[in-house]
């Protein structure tokens, strides 16, 4: 059940200072579905509004495709994301620019009619990834993939109907989308939509009884450098980071305030979350956890024969990460290439990040093969490592490692430094005393900030270019 319609579920959401029950939601949502139902690709302008809840949810009831755009989409984003989807229309409201036509989505319009559900193979979302290294790529998403990925995560959160959920994500990601709207409506439980992602914003749900919290790196790091806020977080029962690398100096930090250490998940736009600690399990500062139920990854090289055999999981070996389990998408839409790239013959997805496994099974991202991978000297160097050792110097508050083009190294190793200014020589010389000496950098680069996107993931390809 992906739909609000369960009896027992008390589920209740607010956003901003507007709540609906879960009366609100079927009838409204219902009446939705009503005047979409037979229509095939539908976009969202995915504002942080009640309106873009109800169009989903009422897609979800009348099978219809939906696709959520970021509302702060740019002009060529956007003709990218309404060509290649095929949406035929908008859920109301539409974006000025656009000339498809719009059907108005109504918060007080109510139907009580059932219908039967759409069946289980059918794409209720078309998402579109955030565009780190390219284009977006659209990833039809099955309700089935949905409900395999919440139950999964569901277990290893224990994640019930007792929780209220609180998130101030964008409403247009796995994380925001998939597990802050349809998470609670699976469980029956409360959600705070659109909270401030501020220290301030995080304390008043809190205030409002708040158990989960989930956020992106960036707001914990924001609300690590609030102490009093955070303390208010200590009522909550599980705090929970992922989209992008969870800086272990936060992780303590946060753990320090309000006596909760971060629970962590990975996951891609394309397989839904797959790897997580587990709240009656071990929380590692900088890994990420264990394979969901129902999920296996293995470790390959790209580098050593055809890269037939897996490499060992002895917590050191960095190796690519595949992934295979009920929540992997089948593939991209209109891409066949990067799909044959990514989908494997023998049934994996390699994610394009690269990992280390330990014996346990826990799983520590390294980053990115694209991006987070140096080859510097002969050497494979994980960004990650360098990032953890400079962001432990008193002035340094961000910082992205990245590898430039180099006639004499192939790469070097280049640190981009938000912070105070001191000198160059200080903070290589902290790398080159707390890691192999080839990890230093070879050059600081102070800026105002780094350029991130609106999950607070840090845009690499833009720095190297
Ligand atoms: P694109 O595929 O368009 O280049 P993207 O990969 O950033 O963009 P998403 O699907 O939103 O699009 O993000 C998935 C990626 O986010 C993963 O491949 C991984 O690199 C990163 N990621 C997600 N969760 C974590 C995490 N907990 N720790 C580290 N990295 C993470
Ligand atoms: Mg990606």
């Amino acid at each position: 059940m992906l739909t609000p319609d369960a009896p027992d579920q008390p589920a209740a959401i607010t956003v901003g200072d507007d709540v609906l029950s879960r009366e609100d939601l079927v009838g409204a949502a219902t009446a939705a579905a009503e005047r979409i139902r037979g229509a095939h690709t539908l976009a969202v302008l995915a504002t942080p509004s009640v309106e873009t809840i109800l169009a989903i949810i009422g897609g979800l009831k009348a099978g219809v495709t939906i696709v959520p755009v970021p509302p702060d989409s740019g002009e060529r984003e956007l003709a990218h994301i309404l060509n290649d989807s095929g949406a035929q229309a908008w859920l109301d409201p539409a974006p000025v620019t656009s000339s498809l036509p719009a059907i108005p989505v109504r918060r007080h319009a109510r139907s009580w009619h059932t219908h039967p559900e759409p069946p289980d193979d059918s794409v209720a979302l078309l998402l579109y990834t955030s565009g780190t290294t390219g284009l977006p790529k659209g990833v039809p998403v099955t309700r089935r993939a949905i409900a395999a990925g919440l139950d999964a995560l569901a277990q290893a959160w224990d994640w019930s109907a007792d929780d209220t959920l609180a998130h101030g994500l964008p409403l247009f990601h796995v994380h925001g989308l998939v597990l802050g709207v349809l998470g609670p409506l699976r469980r029956g439980s409360r959600v705070i939509h659109t909270v401030k992602p501020t220290p301030d914003g995080y304390a008043r749900a809190a205030d409002n009884g708040a158990t989960m919290f989930f956020g992106v790196p960036t707001v914990w790091t924001r609300v690590a450098a609030d102490p009093e806020a955070a303390q208010s977080l200590s009522s909550a029962r599980l705090l929970i980071s992922g989209s992008a690398p969870l800086p272990v100096p936060v992780f303590e930090q946060i753990a320090e305030l309000t006596g909760h250490r971060i629970v962590e998940r990975y996951g891609m736009t394309e397989t839904l979350i797959t790897i997580s600690t587990r709240v009656d399990g071990e929380r590692r500062p900088g890994w990420v956890g264990l394979p969901l139920e129902g999920v296996q990854t293995r470790l390959r090289s790209p580098e050593v024969d055809s890269g037939a055999t897996d490499l060992p999981h002895d917590g050191e070996t960095v190796g690519d990460l595949h992934i295979r389990g009920p929540m992997v998408a089948s593939g991209y839409l209109h891409r066949p290439a990067e799909t044959a790239e990514s989908w494997l013959d023998d049934g994996w997805f390699a994610t394009g990040d690269v990992a280390v496994i330990d014996p346990d099974g826990m799983h520590r991202i390294v980053g990115r093969a694209s991006t987070d991978l140096i080859k510097c000297g002969g050497f494979r160097i994980g960004a990650g490592e360098i990032e953890t050792v400079l962001l432990g110097h008193g002035a340094v508050s961000e910082v992205a490692v990245v590898g430039i083009p180099d006639d004499d190294l192939g790469q070097r190793i280049v640190a981009y430094v938000v912070g105070d200014r001191v000198p160059e020589t200080e903070l290589i010389a902290l790398v080159a005393d707390q890691l192999s000496h080839h990890k230093r950098p070879r050059e600081i680069r102070y800026v105002d900030a780094l350029p991130r996107n609106a999950m607070g993931k840090v845009q690499k390809k833009q720095l190297l270019d």
